[in-house]
């Protein structure tokens, strides 16, 4: 049996000489694994389709339980990300976040078309990737279930000004009167940069961006209790 699946590759291990084993974030079936042979020789027809971030439609063969990739139509290879180090991590932490969050064969379309559009964005936008990853975090956080309010405003419903609190286990931003003592402060740059990359807008403040992204790991870490390999070494970079 064939099957048509629009998917992106997030990665794929060795499987005997030459031949790989992929992961692939489908539209219509969620993550998925499929083998794919002969792509580790000198010029293989479907190498392309087993490299990180191939967007292609996909033709599996379907045999048993075991998907094999036996032809692709590249949509895009969002190329510009393996050539500049911010760029790569940002876009290898959107893949690792699908691969944490998404569990085989999870259907999303919403998280697989905001997938697509950050992974544009990091290759081709005009600003800083770091930006359309935040964005990309704070909304598919909230889709996979651990919601972060990015709404702008206290549990008062005002505009936070001065000092911001946060607390991780609420996933909450207090203002200084509403703040009860558990979470912590945070820098008002941290929380304005996270306000304004998830809107979308531009974030005029370089440390603010960093921390923001810093805060998306804290919270990662302590609330979803998951860890990015990739988030970490680009905040490493970013110092
Ligand atoms: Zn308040």
């Amino acid at each position: 049996m064939e099957e048509k699946l629009s998917g992106i590759v997030l990665g794929g291990i060795s499987f005997s000489e030459n031949d790989k084993i992929l992961n692939v974030f489908t539209l219509e079936k969620g993550v998925i694994s499929a083998k794919i042979k002969g792509v580790k020789k000198a010029g293989a027809k479907l190498k392309f389709a087993s490299e990180p971030f191939c967007f292609a439609e996909f033709i599996f063969s379907n045999k048993g339980n075991m998907r094999t990739v036996i032809g692709a139509s590249l949509i895009d290879s969002f190329y510009p990300v393996r050539e500049d180090i911010i760029k790569y991590f940002c876009a290898g932490t959107v893949l690792e976040f699908i691969k944490k969050f998404y569990k085989e064969s999870i259907v999303s379309t919403e998280t697989f078309l905001l997938t697509v559009k950050t992974l544009e964005k990091i290759a081709y936008g005009e600003y800083n990737p770091k930006s359309a990853l935040i964005s990309f975090l704070v909304t598919a956080l909230n889709l996979a279930g651990y919601a972060l309010d990015e709404s702008g405003r206290c549990v008062c419903k005002k505009p936070i000004v001065g000092k911001v609190f946060f607390d991780y286990r609420r996933g909450a931003f207090f203002c200084q009167n509403c703040f009860d003592g558990v979470g912590r402060e945070i820098n008002y740059s941290t929380y304005d940069a996270l306000q304004k990359a998830s809107a979308g807008e531009l974030v005029d403040s370089a440390n603010g961006v960093d921390n923001a992204l810093k805060l998306l790991e804290y919270y990662l870490q302590n609330k979803a209790e998951e860890k990015l390999n990739s988030l970490t070494e680009l905040i490493k970079i970013c110092g």
